[in-house]
């Protein structure tokens, strides 16, 4: 337990927005405003509270009623104590910091990894950390406290979600990857250390608050002020499963050949490019991803092209989902690991799973039709292997593949049930060889 300890007093400026209210899980959720700016409080049941302030910086808190009931006391914790020792998560985080003898850190790193059961992917450079990745919480967890001990990476922002069944990745790989995110060019000659280079990082709660507003103005008659773009720095196919209400299905199927807003002359124009006809002075740029590191890196680009009003939802739609639920949002979250796609309740319990009426912007692939279940599924035909959306009817038809073609490949796997994901070739090979 660190040693912060604070009395935050509910004066008139520190009225909370909402009434706190208590749930199973979560015991309340609430904004504030304490004259400083606003900020926005969740506390789960077990007492450990994440507290975020406006100018970036996240604590852990304890948090309790202040005797005289005019506040609350908050002490700030080590860990926030969510899950059994031995129930899988997945933890996500990202930090872009120097660090001076990346060899060396990774060296670290193994070093604590040893006899631990952890599985993902964790990359390090000198441009700093990029972590994903699967284990029963108390291995987890201790992973990314001892990480959060050196000061260079103490705040980072840390996005934690259950994994029902056991790892999410399968293996760990731990080591020096000269780009923390993939793209054309690499990301190394790239201002990611310098903070005015980035896009502005806005709370979830601000995020919100910015695009009901300008909601607001795109509903109203008078449109001259509808000044701003909402951008899925993602892929189409994470489109596919759930975005951000207003925003358009990105043009790409990997973020490496994202290019948005980089139409060099007029006649090379994109029609898909919703940043072509942009003012690069007056339009605000609303950008979002899953977690926040591809909106981090593609800002510094679009700021080199001369943007000047980028915003960047802080911790992606993870941290979106946790603190302010699907208000906005339609559908559910692609993820990379085993999961595949996460319903919003995944990060607010108290959600719950009512989003059940199916979403008119998902279709499947093959026939158009609408799907019910917003979630991927790999070709059958493992030399093509592709993600896509598909119909039952489609997957009986085409035997779980995403094409006639594929229908007659070599290494065909049988199709998969539900939300199965295939295993390995040598366990369809070895029960095919079986079977002769
Ligand atoms: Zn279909
Ligand atoms: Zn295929």
């Amino acid at each position: 337990m660190a040693s912060f300890h604070a009395l935050i007093p509910w004066n008139p400026l520190s009225r909370p927005n909402s009434t706190p209210s208590t749930t199973n899980r979560h015991i309340t959720f609430f904004n504030f405003n304490n004259g400083i700016g606003t900020h926005s409080f969740s506390c789960k049941i077990h007492g450990g509270c994440r507290f975020y302030w406006n100018y970036g910086k996240s604590f852990d808190l304890y948090a309790s009623p202040s005797s005289n009931g005019n506040g609350f006391e908050a002490a700030a914790a080590s860990a926030v104590k969510e899950y059994e020792d031995d129930e899988f998560i997945v933890v996500n985080f990202y930090r872009f910091v120097f660090v001076k003898e990346p060899e060396e850190e990774l060296s670290k790193h193994l070093l604590f990894m040893k006899d631990r059961n952890i599985h993902g992917r964790i990359y390090l450079n000198e441009q700093g950390i990029n972590a994903q990745y699967s284990g029963p919480s108390k291995d987890a967890l201790a992973y990314v406290e001892w990480v959060k001990e050196d000061p260079k990476f103490s705040d980072i922002l840390v996005q934690i979600s259950p994994a029902i069944n056991g790892h999410a990745f399968p293996k760990l790989k731990l080591r020096y990857k000269p780009s923390l995110v993939q793209l054309e060019e690499g990301i190394s000659h790239l201002p990611l250390l310098d903070p005015s280079m980035r896009a502005t990082p806005l709370t979830p709660f601000e995020w919100r608050s910015k695009l009901e507003d300008a909601n607001k103005i795109e509903n109203s008659l008078d449109t001259s002020n509808s000044n701003f773009v909402l951008l899925d720095v993602r892929n189409g196919y994470e489109w596919d499963v759930g975005h951000f209400k207003g925003a358009h299905r990105p043009d790409v199927d990997c973020f490496r050949s994202t290019s948005f807003g980089l139409s060099e002359s007029e006649t090379e124009v994109r029609p898909s490019d919703p940043l072509a006809d942009a003012d690069k002075e007056k339009t605000d740029v609303l950008m979002y991803c899953t977690g926040g590191i591809r909106c981090d890196v593609y800002s510094t680009i679009l700021r080199q092209q001369g943007f000047k009003r980028l915003y960047t939802l802080k911790g992606g739609v993870c941290h979106y989902l946790e603190n302010e639920g699907p208000v906005g949002w339609e559908g559910n979250l692609f993820v990379f690991d085993s999961r595949l796609s996460l319903p919003p309740s995944t990060y607010k319990p108290e959600v719950g799973s009512q989003q059940q009426v199916p979403h008119s912007f998902a279709k499947c692939y093959i026939c158009l039709s609408q799907v019910s279940e917003l979630r991927h599924r790999n070709c059958a035909n493992l030399d093509c292997n592709l993600l896509f959306l598909c119909c039952s009817e489609c997957v009986d038809g085409l035997r779980g593949c995403c094409c006639m073609k594929c229908t007659c490949a070599r290494r065909l796997r049988p199709v998969l049930p539900g939300c199965q994901r295939y295993q390995k070739w040598h366990t369809y090979r070895d029960v095919e060889l079986q079977s002769r």
